[in-house]
């Protein structure tokens, strides 16, 4: 049983029909444990609110919940599929009943305008029901053997203890598409989330031990000691796989320290996603979708729009259709009504916004729209159009991770092709085209995991999600997201 939460002034303040949801207390291995000596605070990026205290935990902790997630481990993946996908669907259910309450815990701690939140909070949880499905179809195989005295058999086997660490643009829905396949296949975890935003993730561990995950199975180790929690899982050999999805450079040394136990490992890296606008475009859906990428989650997401690439010749038209749309964008607090764009999330990321607009600016760019901090103060910022962006300058070279659309005039497909696949990430890509022969040539040649072709939506539980190259290794969704979770073994049967 979830206690209540200390802090019902704070849960008052988000007018949260169920108190208990916002957690002041992390979740190891089993026992939900409050602050202590050492403790820090997560606020709200608006107005540095304090919205909850919460223990700072230490690498032994992070172990103790390693331990007793081995130990819940074997029981977890004795139970049928069936059972453990019954558990997952009522702690799908439980996300659906409460999505108000997460929307607004989510909206506080990162920012985003509750509608959102709210759709981070559904189409993620779609997840949960997706695995809970997926649990019960994790067939094995017999394969005709080459000899005529054996067999070959096939299981597949949940590869055991796994440690996911999640950053702060997507607070809710990163857990959900990380742990719902986890544990479908038969595997337990032990969750950092991010320092900025773990209320999210509490909450979604509230409602999973509602639905009935075992004690141990799933912790969530609170902590701004990253580098520990992450030195422990990378070293423990209890830990089976980590799963991360953060910046590229995080992933590498998750990669590197995890070298000596061999850990398994799915990377969901960073990006810098092309949006091709060719003139065969229909622009108005052009200039929806590129407002949609560039500007969900003020600009704060690994597939959104980095670079624009538009065709000559109808580079004025869809840079007017851009500009009446961005105009529309209304920043503010983001349960306010009509709020259509919430903070960055801190000064860092307002910081990293600067040095590109400023890189593009000095090199030649123009700015046509925004371009400055917004009057709401904070980390606020404008949505900002800049024309007459150059390929390498910084914004086509590095994730911008902000409201910035750069858009660089093109000639031919084969010279945006080219100028798409200069980088060294390859998670999503985007392009609007009609000519059928041209959208098979571009989705073929672009280097990148995911491709969307007329539309700015790509995530959803069905399609596998995940880059090349230096975005990453692994998909999470489809049937394809449970095999990063399990094992096969080859049973050789002879001598019958
Ligand atoms: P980050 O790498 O700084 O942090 C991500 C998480 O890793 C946080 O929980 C952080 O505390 C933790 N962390 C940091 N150092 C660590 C260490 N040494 N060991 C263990 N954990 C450590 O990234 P961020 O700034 O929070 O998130 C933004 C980045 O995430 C962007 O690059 C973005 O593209 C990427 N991202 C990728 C995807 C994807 O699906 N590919 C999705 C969302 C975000």
């Amino acid at each position: 049983m979830s206690a209540l939460a200390r802090d019902e002034a704070a849960a008052a303040r988000l007018s949260l029909k169920d108190p208990s949801l916002l957690e002041n207390r992390a979740l190891v291995a089993g026992e939900w444990v409050g602050g202590g000596a050492k403790s820090f605070t997560v606020r709200d990026p608006v107005d540095g609110a304090v919205l909850a205290s919460l223990p700072d935990l230490t690498p032994e902790d992070a172990r103790r919940a390693v331990e007793a997630a081995a130990k819940a481990q074997k029981l977890w993946a004795k139970e049928p599929a069936k059972a453990r996908a019954k558990v997952l669907k009522r702690w799908f259910d439980l996300v659906v009943e409460n999505v108000e309450d997460l929307a607004l815990i989510l909206t506080a701690e990162q920012g985003k305008p509750l509608a959102e939140a709210r759709t981070e909070i559904l189409s993620n949880a779609a997840y949960l029901e997706w695995f809970a499905e997926e649990a019960k179809r994790l067939d094995g195989e017999i394969i005709p053997s080459p000899s005529a005295s054996q067999r070959i058999l096939v299981l597949k086997q949940p590869v055991g203890v796994c440690a996911a660490i999640t950053p702060w643009n997507f607070p809710n829905g990163m857990i959900t598409r990380k742990v719902g396949p986890a544990l479908a296949a038969g595997c337990t975890m032990v969750l950092k989330p991010s320092e900025l935003t773990p209320l999210s993730a509490l909450a979604l561990a509230v409602l999973a031990e509602r639905a009935g995950v075992p004690s141990g199975a799933f912790s969530v180790v609170t902590t701004t000691d990253a580098k520990g929690f992450g030195t422990e899982v990378t070293k423990n050999p209890l830990v089976a796989k980590i799963t991360f999805t953060g910046s590229t450079a995080v992933g590498r040394w998750l990669m590197r320290e995890g070298a000596d136990t061999i850990k398994k490992l799915s990377l969901e890296l960073g990006g810098n996603a092309p949006f091709i606008v060719f003139d065969d475009a229909d622009l108005d859906a052009a200039a929806d979708g590129a407002l949609a990428s560039k500007f969900r989650n003020s600009g704060q997401t690994c597939v959104c729009a980095n670079r624009i690439y538009v065709q000559k010749g109808v580079v004025e038209a869809f840079t007017q259709k851009l500009l009446e749309r961005a105009a529309k964008l209304r920043l503010g607090r983001g349960t306010e009504e009509g709020v259509t764009m919430g903070p960055l999330i801190d000064e860092r990321a307002v910081a990293k916004m600067e040095a590109h607009l400023a890189d593009a600016v000095e090199k030649g760019a123009t700015i046509v729209s925004g371009g400055k901090r917004s009057e709401l103060g904070g980390t606020f910022f404008e949505p900002t159009v800049v024309t007459g962006v150059r390929q390498g300058m910084l914004v086509t070279r590095e994730e911008t991770f902000a409201p910035l659309a750069p858009i660089i005039a093109f000639d031919t497909e084969d010279e945006v092709i080219a100028m798409a696949n200069e980088s060294e990430f390859g998670l999503a890509a985007y392009f609007y085209a009609r000519d059928m022969r041209r959208v098979f040539k571009v989705a073929e040649a672009l280097e990148s995991g995911i491709v969307g072709v007329n539309t700015a939506a790509l995530a959803n539980e069905a399609a596998p999600f995940g880059g090349v190259k230096q975005s990453g290794l692994g998909r999470e969704g489809s049937h394809h997201g449970i095999e990063g979770y399990i094992e096969l073994k080859y049973v050789a049967l002879a001598g019958l």
